[in-house]
């Protein structure tokens, strides 16, 4: 899943995009206000790690923005510890949640996947769909309980298809979440999905010829 790390500290940006990398996000980051609101405004991020203070644009006006524009991607606000300005401000703006920095990567990390859940509509770390189980927390997949190898990359696909579940993904939109930028009517995607079934097992994902890809709990 890919995720915009808004963040003007080069040290601070780099840490949290490695800590997310590990845990099968895609991390894109953002040194400024005005390059963060534009990247929000014009493409698809699962999540938001949004610095308030920050050059040419606050981090405040950054997220009025993108709300007052109908951009709904959660938002955790990256404040002072012990701010709570910040945090008032944050939320009455629109973020989802905040973490104080210096934060703790375990601290971040559960606040990310907690929002993704709520936005998501998932109330536990672990997915289930079907005979497929995801847990976020391990980075594993299982098919009837049995524990299947899975690359990183087949990871954030897998892990994106089953947070939207029952819905037809568009192939550039997975595409984006799983490579970040490139060409999305290069067979590599395709590839990938093909490897993916072959370690499931079985037709679990399903592709919507011209649309995209789609996961569903039960086949008719
Ligand atoms: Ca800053």
């Amino acid at each position: 899943m890919r995720v915009l790390v808004v963040e003007d500290e080069p040290d601070v940006a780099s840490h949290v995009s490695r800590i997310l990398e590990a845990s099968g996000f895609l991390p894109e980051i953002a040194s400024d206000g005005e390059t963060a609101w534009f990247l929000g405004d014009t493409e698809d991020f699962a999540a938001v790690i949004l610095d308030l203070g920050l050059p040419t644009l606050d981090g405040i006006s950054v997220l009025k923005r993108w709300r007052q524009a109908g951009r709904k991607m959660p938002v955790i606000a990256l404040t002072a510890r012990g701010n709570w300005r910040d945090k008032v401000d944050g939320i009455n703006a629109g973020a989802d949640d905040y973490v104080g920095k210096p934060f703790e990567a375990e601290e971040l990390l559960a606040r990310l996947r907690g929002v993704l859940r709520r936005t998501g509509g998932h109330a536990a770390p672990e997915i289930n769909v079907g005979r497929v189980r995801l847990n976020t927390l391990t980075m594993q997949v299982s098919v009837d309980g049995i524990p299947i190898k899975i690359s990183p990359l087949e990871y954030r696909a897998m892990s994106y298809l089953l947070h939207h579940h029952g819905e037809v993904v568009p192939f550039r939109e997975i595409y984006e979440h799983v490579y970040g930028n490139g060409d999305p009517t290069s067979n590599t995607l395709e590839a990938l999905i093909a490897r993916l079934r072959k370690r499931l097992g079985y037709e679990f994902i399903e592709t919507r010829r011209g649309a995209g890809y789609i996961v569903l709990a039960a086949k008719d």
